[in-house]
């Protein structure tokens, strides 16, 4: 059997499907990852920084200007679309197949396709505060404001509602995607490197039938997986969504 059939086999047999994915979900979509050839990481260095310090608690405490620069430029995508990876997953939740996604993705792009179980364990670029009064800001209202984003009540910097590095974790959606993982049948990784922590230890709450990993290149889980395809992932769920559509 080949590993789309395969695939398409186990999304039948399910009723928990959890989707854990990383950056690599969304480079379909236009929008870098960290890690690839054409990741964010391969970038001759941001003035000597790295993306992991630019995109640092202490930097956007000491360096707003530059973070903000970072940022706009490099992490707001704001015209990208969802590819075959956001709608599959949206169309195996209406059918009541899927009961979650947990992404570290920041970029909104399942909402967008229609899903509505989606734990963001980093945040979302949607969402933006005051970090005076609290005042909340869409990404159009950031979009509209040259800079540093300030709140136009207090004069306070505005920042996105994004875990930062240093920054921890939500406790509630943590407990959400712990508990999503360890009722779930079928558990599909796809897009990431699982070197984010605490983020990648959570998969190993999934206690189902069959482990799918969906990556382009090799991840330190591979030897837990029962079926790794690399294949880019846009292509294969485009396909399995064919696939279903025919039975
Ligand atoms: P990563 O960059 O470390 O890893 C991405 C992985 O996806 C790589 O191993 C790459 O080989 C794979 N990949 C890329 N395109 C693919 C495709 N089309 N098909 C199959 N595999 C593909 O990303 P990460 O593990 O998510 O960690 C980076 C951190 O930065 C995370 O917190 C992430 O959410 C964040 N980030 C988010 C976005 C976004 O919101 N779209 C973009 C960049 C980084």
């Amino acid at each position: 059997m080949n590993k789309v059939d395969q695939l398409t086999e186990w999304i039948e047999q399910s009723q928990r499907i959890v989707f854990f994915g990383g950056a690599g979900t969304s480079t379909e979509s236009g929008i870098p990852d960290f890690r690839s050839a054409q990741g964010l990481y391969s970038e001759s260095g941001q003035r000597g920084y790295s993306p992991e310090e630019m995109l640092s608690h202490r930097f956007f405490q000491q360096e707003t200007e530059l973070f903000y620069e970072f940022y706009r430029t490099r992490l707001l995508h704001p015209d990208a679309q969802p590819n075959p990876v956001h709608h599959a997953l949206a169309e195996l939740e209406q059918v009541g197949k899927l009961s979650a996604i947990i992404t570290q993705n920041i970029d909104g792009l399942h909402q967008k396709a229609g899903s509505q179980r989606v734990l963001e364990l980093h945040g979302s670029v949607h969402r933006n505060y005051c970090t005076t009064c609290g005042q909340k800001y869409s990404l159009e209202d950031v979009l509209a404001m040259e800079g540093v984003p300030r709140c136009p009540h207090d004069q306070g910097v505005i920042r996105p509602d994004v875990v930062l590095y240093g920054e921890s974790l939500d406790s509630d959606v943590i407990g959400s995607a712990v508990a999503a993982l360890g009722q779930a049948d079928l558990l599909i990784i796809g897009g990431t490197s699982l070197t984010v922590y605490p983020a990648a230890s959570f998969i190993n709450y999934f206690r189902g039938n069959y482990t799918v990993l969906m990556n382009a290149s090799a991840t330190a889980h591979d030897r837990h997986a029962d079926l790794i395809i690399t294949e880019p992932m846009g292509q294969i769920m485009e396909q399995i969504r064919q696939h279903r559509r025919k039975q």
